[in-house]
């Protein structure tokens, strides 16, 4: 489990910032461990803000939730740059659904942290597809620290790493719920899409004869 660094150990020296990366599919838990560290860091009486992008309005406009319904409020930007304006006073700044961002989030975290404030970054790290999604892995690169989480296959039980999308769309923006998404290990994962390539090819074969 993740345990916030002692750091600040010299005398007079400034509060150094770093930045924290929470990865993983669907269902891995990311949003309960973002919660979990926001709400140890509220104990310490530090100041927070939780920022998400605008778009990701699945459940509330200003709240953070997990699937597992567990909540603390947020606020929706629509660009990244946008977080500059809104955390001056914090000491800790905690990004959901950060693959959802545009290109600008890398250098704005990299400037927070430069500033002494603790960012924690919360995402996706594959898309649909199984590809690195938007600047996770820019970000993974970056971070001091990084927690990769893993949900459990819904087919066999292994442990998951992929997101399976059960419906047929090539939305990368598809917003995860239970029922459009399941977790996959890696043979689930690919066996499936496998089928699936196989599959589309027929049709186009089928369709071809008709000429
Ligand atoms: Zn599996």
């Amino acid at each position: 489990m993740f345990l916030e660094p002692q750091l600040n150990s010299y005398p007079h020296k400034p509060q150094s910032g770093w930045i924290e990366v929470v990865c993983g599919s669907m269902f891995s838990g990311k949003t309960e461990e973002l919660i979990r560290r926001v709400k140890r860091a509220v104990i310490a009486q530090q100041k927070i803000q939780i920022f998400k992008p605008g778009m990701d309005t699945r459940y509330h406009e200003s709240d953070v939730v997990s699937h597992n319904k567990n909540k603390l409020l947020s606020k929706a930007v629509n660009s990244a740059k946008e977080i500059m304006d809104h955390c001056r006073e914090c000491d800790v700044i905690a990004i959901d659904e950060a693959q959802f961002f545009d290109a600008e989030i890398v250098p704005v975290c990299i400037q927070l942290a430069n500033n002494g404030k603790r960012v924690i970054v919360c995402g996706l790290d594959m898309d649909f597809e199984g590809k690195a999604f938007g600047r996770m892995p820019e970000m993974m690169a970056i971070a001091e620290f990084v927690t990769k989480l893993h949900a459990i296959c819904a087919q066999c039980g292994d442990v998951a790493s992929y997101s399976y999308r059960l419906v047929d769309s090539q939305d990368k923006v598809l917003l995860g719920e239970t029922n459009e998404y399941e977790a996959r290990c890696r043979k689930c994962f690919y066996e499936e899409k496998k089928q699936e390539e196989k599959d589309h090819e027929a049709i186009i074969a089928q369709l071809g004869s008709r000429k």
